[in-house]
Formats: C-alpha cells, sequence, structure tokens
C-alpha cells in the first residue's frame, strides 16, 4: 500500500563491525533520532548492536546514521534510497545481508505504519532489544487542555507504546528471547501539576509493562520500564532557570540527568537475564 511504504520507508543505511558485547544482535529504537534515544542508539552501537530507529522526521534520521552514529558509518546508500517512493520497501527487503544500522519514518501512533514497518524491520534481522523512547510531552493544566493535545500525548506516548510492543513481542515469543524497555517518567509514579494528561500516559505504560511482563515471562522475554527523572533534552529545554535550579535543588546529586544516564540503565537492562516487570527511576535521587 502506497502509504504505508511512504510512512515507512527507509532512509538511510551504515555500516558497522560486531566484534562487541551486544554482537549479532539488533536493537530497535522508536524515538532514536533525539535524547535519550538517540544516547540509548550510541551506546548499543558502541556495544556492537546493529541499530534500527524509527522517528517522524527524515531530515534528522539521516542526519542521525551519517552523523551521530559515527564511526560506525563507513558508506551510504544512493540518493534514491532514502527517498520515500514506492520502490523504498522492496530496496529494504533487499538488505538482508547488510550489517548497518537502520532508520523509518514512522509515526508511532499509527497503528498500520507501525505493523508495517516491523515486518521491515524482521526481514532485516530478529529484534532482540526494543526501547520505546518516542514520547511527547503538551503540558497545561486540566482545565485549559487543548483536546487535541490531550489526545496526540495519549496516542503517541501511550497508543504508541503499545503498538510497537505488539508487533514486537510476536517474534520474541517465536524466538523465546528478547528484552522489551518502556520508557515512562517519574511523574507517572508521582504526578505532576501541569502534567495530568502525560502522567497518565507514562502511568499507564508501568500497568501495561508489567502485565506484558507476566505474559511474556515463560517465553524468557524480560520487560521493564526506566521512569526518568529530569533529563537534559530537547523535551526540558523550555524549563525555565528558575524552575531548573529548583529542580536541581531538590535532586540528590544536584544536577539534570544526561541522556547517557538513561541509556547506561537500558543497557543493564537488556543485559540482565532475571529482572523482569520493573521500574527504574533514573532520577538522580529527586523523589525517594
Ligand atoms: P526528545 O523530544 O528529545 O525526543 C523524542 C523522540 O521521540 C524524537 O526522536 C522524536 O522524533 C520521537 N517521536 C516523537 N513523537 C513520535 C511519533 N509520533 N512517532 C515516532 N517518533 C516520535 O525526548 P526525550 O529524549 O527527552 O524523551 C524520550 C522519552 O523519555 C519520552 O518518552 C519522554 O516522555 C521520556 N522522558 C523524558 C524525560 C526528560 O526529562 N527528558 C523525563 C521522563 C521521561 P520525531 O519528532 O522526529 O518524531
Amino acid at each position: 500500500v502506497p502509504v504505508i511504504q511512504t510512512m515507512c520507508s527507509p532512509l538511510c543505511r551504515s555500516y558497522t563491525t560486531n566484534t562487541k558485547p551486544l554482537a549479532n544482535t539488533l536493537t530497535l529504537i522508536p524515538g532514536g533520532t533525539r535524547g535519550i534515544g538517540l544516547a540509548t542508539a550510541k551506546l548499543f552501537a558502541r556495544q556492537g548492536s546493529r541499530i534500527v530507529i524509527l522517528a517522524r522526521d527524515h531530515h534528522r534520521i539521516q542526519h542521525v546514521l551519517q552523523k551521530e552514529l559515527d564511526p560506525y558509518v563507513s558508506s551510504f546508500p544512493p540518493a534514491s534510497s532514502s527517498s520515500s517512493n514506492s520502490n523504498s520497501n522492496h530496496q529494504s527487503h533487499n538488505q538482508t545481508q547488510d550489517q548497518g544500522h537502520l532508520g523509518f519514518q514512522c509515526d508511532v501512533s499509527n497503528q498500520e505504519a507501525v505493523d508495517q514497518v516491523i515486518k521491515d524491520v524482521t526481514k532485516v534481522g530478529s529484534i532482540d532489544y526494543l526501547i520505546t523512547s518516542a514520547g511527547i510531552a503538551r503540558d497545561s493544566l486540566l482545565i485549559a487542555h487543548n483536546p487535541q493535545d490531550m489526545e496526540n500525548v495519549i496516542n503517541t506516548n501511550l497508543m504508541g507504546t503499545m503498538w510497537i510492543n505488539k508487533a514486537v513481542a510476536k517474534g520474541m515469543i517465536r524466538r523465546k528471547k528478547g528484552a522489551i524497555i518502556n520508557i515512562s517518567s517519574v511523574v507517572g509514579i508521582h504526578g505532576n501539576i501541569g502534567q495530568t494528561v502525560y502522567s497518565a500516559s507514562k502511568a499507564a505504560i508501568i500497568g501495561f509493562s508489567k502485565s506484558l511482563s507476566k505474559e511474556l515471562g515463560s517465553r524468557g522475554v524480560t520487560v521493564n520500564v526506566i521512569a526518568p527523572g529530569y533529563i537534559d533534552t530537547d523535551m526540558t529545554a523550555g524549563v525555565s532557570e528558575e524552575r531548573r535550579k529548583d529542580i536541581i535543588a531538590r535532586t540528590s546529586l544536584g544536577r539534570f540527568g544526561q541522556p547517557e544516564d538513561v541509556a547506561e540503565a537500558a543497557l543493564f537492562l537488556a543485559q540482565s537475564k532475571f529482572i523482569t516487570g520493573q521500574v527504574l527511576k533514573v532520577d538522580g535521587g529527586l523523589i525517594l
């Protein structure tokens, strides 16, 4: 279906040598183009995993594959394969022997697009690790909350996470292996003024992940959650200086988190064999 091919076109690829701890693994990172997802992509790539990132902005995907995942990049596909045309999916099917990182343009809130992109990814390789970092924040007091923003937050953060998990879980069950790490937030546990809907989406991810961990445990698949505190990314770039100082004053470790702090937790959970259904706060001791 052309529309779906357009939404899920493979954009670019790069090449990596795999002699590392995560050699011969494939890691799928929705939201891998910025912030926490990007730091996770870089860390997992350094460990030797083949990375597949999903996001909406295809220019950004290309930038990440060509610049951010350096020094693993050694060549790029011809311009024709980076455009959203009707041959795009066909080209990704023909790349099964390649070991390069991949990027697909995909809006995770669109179930059809997600199903199609996961089909395309699994033709390239089986997914060993899933880290769902795609998310948005649209903050407002509830009584003033724009209904469209409310829907977008739920559709991206919650429905997007569930569509991706649903599509990826099938392959993991079949292979009887895999690790899923869903990104929630400390505000999904503790709540926050101005974040009712965002908190709802993040709290639901916790219940969803705990239940899924019970469904998949007997198949050897782990499902865990990371609940970050305040992390320096585009998402928190708008936090005022005053509020930032207040948050830092309340954080035991006395600083904002860095995306790499969360990436390290994701790597730990991905490699853990006997941890499932857990929520790991990565917040520098903000909320104890
Ligand atoms: P960023 O805004 O830096 O990055 C968000 C990423 O998600 C981008 O790659 C973006 O790409 C992608 N994305 C957003 N919407 C969609 C969509 N509909 N479909 C596909 N991809 C999408 O955010 P962070 O790195 O800060 O956040 C990552 C996750 O961590 C989020 O779930 C966030 O809620 C959570 N979190 C962040 C905290 C923080 O302090 N930063 C604290 C607690 C939790 P594109 O726009 O191109 O689609």
